[in-house]
């Protein structure tokens, strides 16, 4: 029995492999494969009529070949056949359909030959990537596959899988529009999915049984089964072609969520069992290390991983025309790994966005400066992370039920939005040490801030809002979605919704629902009649924000001339202008107050400006004739009064 301790191996001693052509390279007169394998002694190809059933039609060897690799050619055409490799270091491993396998069988266990320009949908040669100037021009919107058309009130047909990203006209019980229509109603950019690669829980032969949100990664270049038609066939890969063009039609872009940071299983990987050791770090004992907290990290620093990420990375780009990712557990990753991404992203759009959880689940043994964690986004070269301060400072603690924040009424938050509302850069008018987490700016640019109130993780917004504050009615809880959402969209930086939001989406009180059943995650449209005055309210701040470049502002220094903070310290108030034609705004001046508190509260106004009122308690209307008089302008609880100047 091996040990699985590596304390005695030289990982950077290891060839490194130049070429692009590792994995499948299919044709219909052969099949070539090439599988980097350098501790291999033996390496073998088996072909199978089936996905998980039967033997193998025929068994051959790989030839050792350059740098660590070996080669195998099969004259015929292989489509539609699947295939296992096999490695022996020594030992025979287990059969795996390699690491770089693009369509698996269901479930994920062996490979699937084919004809890639047969997985493209009608008129995908001319489908693009959606056009993004400056990452503070996207309003990004996070969403799990399943949970978008699962509940019977989507009235979608294709429910739980890609293809009901395609639909159009779909209709909610009452009416009101959902699907792509809800989507392009709301306003968003882009839809930003929870994992879509092939993952290992939920049983792709019968997806009902179970629900995961798909971060137990299994093959990093296959799409998820379980979200397809026929996880035996190509159609994973056809149809997740399907949604990308059907969201480029709505002008919305797609941002894939990435989990390379590790691997579902850890001996029994794929990776693992091809070059055992390599791809994860490992402590000083020799034994796996866990900065993940699910048994295993990636090795991002070394040669041959570092290579698998870029071109992983670059068959999602530009195979699935993707616009953006967002990396799970970014911390894990190596400063320079991340920045020989954004090159490579380069290559293709420099739009392409960037963005990742500036944070580990656990220790590392990587250095921290050399991580590409939150405190060193500055070293990251066009990326950003997400902003938990601005989060907690809105809502209250993630991770503490009864924890109240700046929207629930509790003051003593105001630095930590106002830390928010400048994206995290260095404004003079913060008192950083009364920030709630940061005691310093982290940011140098409003592009490496992602700002949000909340997202997949923990309670949604509305349900952390219902725990926190027993004692509000119901109605105050609605203007606290509401407000949560008006500071997180006016906010400058990247602005993140977690899907459902604009309808107070309720995960009925789970905390962590990776894998609670459909009617926990599933959006329930219904919930679009009930709080329409929520969702109204979201899209006037969407479209609020699409018009006025004022609060897309594409850098700190530009925020620092023109977002001057009111002096008078109001407790639960926050309030700033925007001077001078901000970004190019048509809008002269722009004031803006939060009200916190439950209770309305006066506020001065500069007599010698003529201001109109365009947002007052739950309306916001660009085009008003309401021009307010007097020295002070009342402004309700719970919400955010905007007056501006032409
Ligand atoms: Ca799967």
């Amino acid at each position: 029995m091996r040990d699985w301790k590596f304390n005695d191996v030289d990982f950077s001693s290891f060839p490194y492999y130049h070429g692009d052509d590792l994995g499948v390279s299919y044709t219909k007169e052969k099949t070539k494969i090439r599988v980097w394998a350098p501790t291999a002694k033996e390496l073998e190809l088996r072909i199978y009529q089936h996905s998980n059933e039967g033997e193998a039609i025929r068994i051959d060897q790989f030839i050792k070949a350059e740098y660590g690799t070996w080669t195998i050619a099969i004259n015929g055409d292989l489509n539609g056949y699947f295939y296992t490799i096999r490695v022996n270091d020594g030992e025979w491993l287990n059969e795996t359909p390699g690491i770089d396998a693009r369509a698996v069988g269901a479930n994920g266990n062996r490979g699937l030959f084919f004809n890639p320009e047969d997985t493209n949908p009608e008129g995908w040669l001319a489908d693009q990537r959606v056009e993004c100037a400056n990452p503070v021009d996207a309003i990004i919107y996070e969403l799990h596959v399943r949970d978008f058309s699962i509940a019977p009130s989507s009235g979608i047909i294709n429910k739980g899988k890609f293809l009901a990203f395609t639909e159009q006209g779909t209709l909610s019980p009452q009416g009101l529009k959902t699907g792509t229509d809800h989507l392009k109603e709301l306003g968003i950019t882009h839809v930003h999915l929870l994992p879509t690669s092939d993952y290992s829980t939920v049983d792709e032969y019968a997806p009902g049984q179970s629900y995961n949100w798909g971060y137990d990664p299994k093959n990093f270049n296959a799409p998820e089964g379980s979200y397809s038609s026929n996880p035996d066939t190509t159609s994973r890969v056809a149809e997740l072609k399907m949604l990308v063009q059907s969201l480029h039609q709505a002008g919305i872009g797609v941002i894939l969520d990435v989990v390379y940071n590790h691997t579902a299983l850890t001996r029994r990987s794929f990776l693992n069992q091809t070059v055992p050791g390599y791809y994860y770090r490992q402590k000083p004992d020799g034994t796996f290390s866990n900065a993940s907290g699910c048994g295993n990290e990636l090795a991002s620093e070394r040669a041959m991983v570092r290579k698998y990420l870029l071109d992983s990375l670059q068959y999602w780009a530009t195979e699935f025309h993707i616009d953006g990712f967002r990396f799970d557990l970014m911390g894990i990753f190596d400063i320079e790994t991340m920045n020989l991404i954004r090159a490579r992203m380069n290559t293709i759009s420099p739009e392409i966005l960037l963005y990742g959880e500036g944070w580990t689940a656990d220790t590392s043994p990587l250095d921290e400066t050399n991580r590409a964690i939150k405190t060193n986004v500055t070293k990251l070269d066009r990326i950003a992370v997400f902003n938990d301060d601005f989060r907690d400072g809105i809502k209250g603690n993630n991770f503490n039920p009864r924890s109240k924040g700046f929207v629930s009424g509790q003051t003593i938050q105001e630095e930590t939005i106002k830390f928010g509302i400048t994206a995290a850069c260095f404004h003079p008018q913060i008192v950083y040490g009364y920030v709630d987490r940061s005691k310093s700016p982290w940011a140098s640019e409003p592009w490496q801030c992602v700002n949000y109130a909340s997202c997949h993780d923990n309670y949604t917004l509305y349900d952390k809002l219902i725990m926190s504050s027993p004692e509000a009615s119901d109605k105050e809880i609605e203007r606290m979605v509401m407000m949560a959402g008006a500071l997180v969209l006016t906010s400058q930086g990247i602005p993140f919704l977690h899907a459902g939001v604009e309808m107070a989406r309720t995960k009925l009180g789970d905390h962590n629902s990776y894998k609670s059943p459909d009617r926990t995650n599933q959006i329930e449209w219904n919930r679009k009649h009930t709080f329409s005055e929520v969702f109204k309210y979201y899209q006037s701040l969407i479209r609020l924000r699409k018009n006025h470049p004022a609060f897309r502002m594409t850098s700190s220094e530009q925020i620092r001339e023109h977002l001057i903070f009111s002096d008078d310290y109001m407790p639960g108030v926050a309030s700033y202008v925007l001077v001078n034609r901000a970004n190019d705004d048509n809008w002269r001046t722009i004031l803006i107050v939060f009200n916190g508190n439950k209770n309305s509260i006066q506020f001065p106004l500069a007599g010698h400006i003529k201001w109109r009122l365009v947002a007052e308690n739950a309306t916001i209307d660009e085009e008003s004739t309401i021009y307010p008089e007097g020295d002070e302008i009342e402004v309700p609880g719970i919400s955010m009064l905007m007056l501006v100047e032409d």
